[in-house]
């Protein structure tokens, strides 16, 4: 199908669906998308395109898109215009990709639910009774819903798998360093990463490959190794490592057990149980790190610069994350909590390490449990814990994925349920390939 035919196609869609949906806080503008399309057309056409032609894709709206607003869907960034394209955006523009706007998400990427948005929680596609997850909600429920081919979304502790697992879509975090951060505006630097949301894995392998490798802007970011055409070699005798931790529905964790059964039967596999001594310890060392970090990233947004004060405009969620680490890092307290916290992350790192040295990946369920009905009142703690199995993984800097492998009913509606892998650091290549070989069952 031509660009322009699918362009019209999403936009018809986005229009009467997306009122219910909330998947888009941003359209661009029509004429000027209907003209970037005929473009590309020409170009592929003509045998000159780049390698993302013909894809229409939907950006998180904490990732600087020039001329688009990028609000972290707050009001106190509600009427902040990029004055230039994230890294990520500047090389997705220069292989052809078309971007059609900019996707709704908890509020400063603050929230595990989608809830958190100051423009209303974007509502599950499977089921608009139901969360989509977050914090990257928007750009999950948009590829979910058919509104585009793939989206960006960025991952702190788990916003990129969380609503791609409950929105039946491929989501990955890379390995920390593999995307420039610059244009990314941060919730917590140690952990941020921009990365892909899709229908499936060879897209999310292809959107990584355009988005990845090092960037002067960013002093973190590295080179790596990847190559999109080895992601169809099924890798052989590899050794799984399965995880299981308490508090997981047992239900999710059979799921996920029988079907990693199923593959391994059939490649020939070797799975064995990982134990991960101090995975538990995951939430209460991420949450003192984002708290400091985030606390520290919003000091920019005082009122001079970018009009509103963050406290006065804010939602609860982020006031409380402000106050929290406004606390913390008082100079009476002496740095303790961030240190003993990064301390913590770094026996987890090592953990990580240690089991990567026996297994090739790890995988367990990306959320351990089904999502809850929007508006239903749930507990901070309860919030935070749907991160239990995602956010070691920032902790670590590792890189995983999450792929819907099944479904599991919740008062007699069907929903989708994410399978988690995760492999170490820059192993992005294997992480690509174990998935397509499970996917293709
Ligand atoms: N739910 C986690 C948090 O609120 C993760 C958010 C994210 O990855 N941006 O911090």
């Amino acid at each position: 199908m031509k660009t322009t035919e699918k362009l019209k196609k999403y936009l018809e869609k986005i229009k009467k669906q997306d009122k219910e949906i909330n998947s888009f806080i941003e359209l661009r503008d029509e004429k000027e998308l209907m003209k970037e399309a005929e473009e590309i057309d020409k170009k592929i056409s003509s045998g000159k395109a780049g390698k993302l032609a013909g894809k229409i894709i939907g950006v998180k709206a904490n990732i600087n898109v020039l001329g688009m607003t990028a609000s972290c869907a707050s009001k106190v960034l509600e009427n902040y215009k990029s004055t230039y394209d994230a890294i990520a955006i500047k090389k997705i523009k220069d292989e052809d990709g078309l971007i059609i706007g900019m996707c709704n998400m908890d509020e400063f990427a603050c929230g595990a639910s989608g809830e958190t948005s100051a423009f209303g929680p974007t509502k599950n596609p499977i089921n608009k009774k139901f969360i989509t997850g977050g914090t990257s909600s928007g750009s999950a429920a948009a590829v979910a819903a058919g509104f585009c081919d793939v989206a960006l979304g960025s991952d702190t502790g788990g916003s990129i798998r969380n609503p791609a697992s409950h929105c039946g879509v491929v989501g990955v975090k890379p390995s920390y360093g593999a995307v420039s951060r610059y244009g990314l505006i941060d919730m917590c630097m140690s952990f941020d990463q921009i990365g892909p949301l899709t229908k499936n894995v060879e897209d999310s392998a292809l959107l990584f490959e355009v988005i990845r490798g090092r960037d002067e802007n960013d002093s973190i970011s590295q080179e790596g190794i990847f190559n999109f055409k080895e992601i169809f070699q099924i890798p052989k005798g590899l050794k799984v490592g399965l995880l299981k931790i308490k508090g997981v529905e047992p239900e999710i964790q059979n799921l996920i057990e029988n079907k990693l059964k199923e593959v391994s039967e059939k490649k020939w596999w070797n799975v064995e149980e990982v134990k991960l001594k101090h995975i538990d310890l995951a939430i209460e060392t991420y949450y003192p790190i984002v708290y400091t970090e985030f606390f520290s990233g919003t000091r920019k947004f005082d009122g001079r610069r970018y009009v509103k004060k963050i406290e006065d405009a804010c939602g609860p969620e982020v006031l409380r994350r402000i106050l929290g680490g406004n606390e913390i890092t008082k100079a009476e307290h002496g740095g303790r909590y961030y240190n003993k916290a990064l301390k913590a992350k770094k026996i987890i790192e090592k953990e990580f390490e240690e089991a990567f040295k026996k297994f090739d990946c790890i995988v367990c369920p990306t959320v351990p449990r089904l999502p809850h009905k929007i508006g239903e009142k749930i507990s901070v703690e309860k919030m935070y814990a749907y991160d239990v199995l995602t956010s070691p993984v920032n902790l670590a800097g590792s890189c995983a994925i999450s792929l819907p492998i099944g479904k599991l009913k919740e008062e007699n509606v069907e929903l989708p349920v994410g399978m988690q892998i995760i492999c170490n650091k820059f192993e992005e290549q294997k992480m690509f390939q174990i998935a397509k070989a499970i996917e293709e069952l």
